[in-house]
């Protein structure tokens, strides 16, 4: 990973663009959060009109950590989808109509002055990790992001590993046979098993089954993971399980992370990931699964800075001139 660039005590903007909203923080090189700001992305609404959002955004920020526009160096962005980082050519965004095809670097030149380093948001969130928090000694890390979907990132030796252009999709490694069809179109994938949807479904067959919950008197059509883990907090029985069945196919996929690259950090970031039954059960399971001098050698965790990796990673990645 390249240095810090000289910045003449200049600031980064970091940015984290998601399906429903656009974080942007101002941040100085030591990774100080100056400032804190959300929009909504308006990802239905085109390109357009979520390129005026992050350049709001970005402004915004600037402005409430008491910076003028000449004190940016440079933004950083984790960017969900499938793109070339450096052109900035987008060709598979799902849930952000109108990107695929797209050059994301000319649609934002039209609405924000700022020089634009993008990253996939989970390879953001693990520079977050690796520059900030719990990687800074790591050789070998890989990220998973529990939420929607499940990501995954990798960085050795400080860079961030991809194949012609896209970093590995953990999250659609199989894990299972006639099993939950995927969103990818492939059945049997991690994230069939251990996204967002894919738990609140499992626990809603338990219930149909007949089993018996406190959780049955919540809205059944807005069950959350987070629901799921409050109750089992409680020690309410069947969440208690769904959490652990889930922890227990995380652990597999973790298993495959450690066998595939010898790391030794794994960070579960993601709202999902911050469940302690859950985390318990995915570790029990990925070093029972896992080839044990491999194992033995990597640290599994749960994510330290939790939501604002990917906004510090991001604008690590711009105090870098970096793309992820
Ligand atoms: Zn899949």
């Amino acid at each position: 990973m390249l240095p810090i660039r000289n910045t003449d005590g200049g600031y980064a903007v970091g940015i984290d663009l998601g399906g429903t909203t656009v974080t942007a923080s101002a941040v100085s090189h030591d990774g100080n959060i100056l400032s804190r700001i959300e929009y909504p992305s308006l990802a239905k609404e085109g390109m357009e009109t979520t390129c005026r959002q992050i350049s709001e955004a970005a402004d915004k920020a600037v402005k409430d950590a008491g910076l003028r526009k000449r004190d940016v160096i440079a933004c950083g962005m984790g960017t969900p989808g499938v793109f070339d980082a450096p052109t900035g050519d987008m060709f598979f965004v799902p849930n952000f109509k109108d990107w695929d095809g797209k050059n994301l670097y000319r649609a934002l030149a039209e609405h924000s002055p700022y020089k634009y380093y993008i990253g996939n948001d989970v390879n953001a969130a693990a520079f977050g990790e690796y520059f900030y928090g719990a990687g800074k000694e790591s050789r070998a890390m890989v990220m998973f992001t529990m939420g929607t979907g499940i990501g995954s990132g990798v960085i050795i030796d400080g860079k961030p590993l991809r194949g012609v252009f896209a970093s590995p999709e953990m999250g659609h490694i199989v894990i299972s046979e006639n099993g939950p069809r995927c969103v990818c179109g492939a059945r049997d994938c991690l994230e069939a098993f251990c996204g967002r949807d894919a738990i609140t479904a499992r626990c809603l067959e338990k219930l149909a089954a007949g089993r018996d919950s406190a959780v049955s008197e919540l809205d059944k059509e807005r069950l959350t993971p987070k629901d799921i883990d409050i109750y089992a907090e409680r020690g309410d029985e069947l969440c208690l399980e769904v959490l652990r069945e889930t922890g227990y196919y995380m652990g597999l996929g973790v298993a495959n992370a450690i066998n595939i690259f010898n790391p030794d950090l794994i960070v579960i970031g993601g709202g999902v990931g911050q469940s302690e039954t859950l985390f318990e059960a995915l570790k029990k399971t990925a070093f029972e699964t896992a080839i044990p001098s491999l194992a033995e050698k990597c640290s599994v965790i749960q994510s330290p800075l939790d939501n604002m990796a990917g906004v510090l990673g991001a604008a690590g990645l711009a105090y870098r001139g970096e793309y992820a």
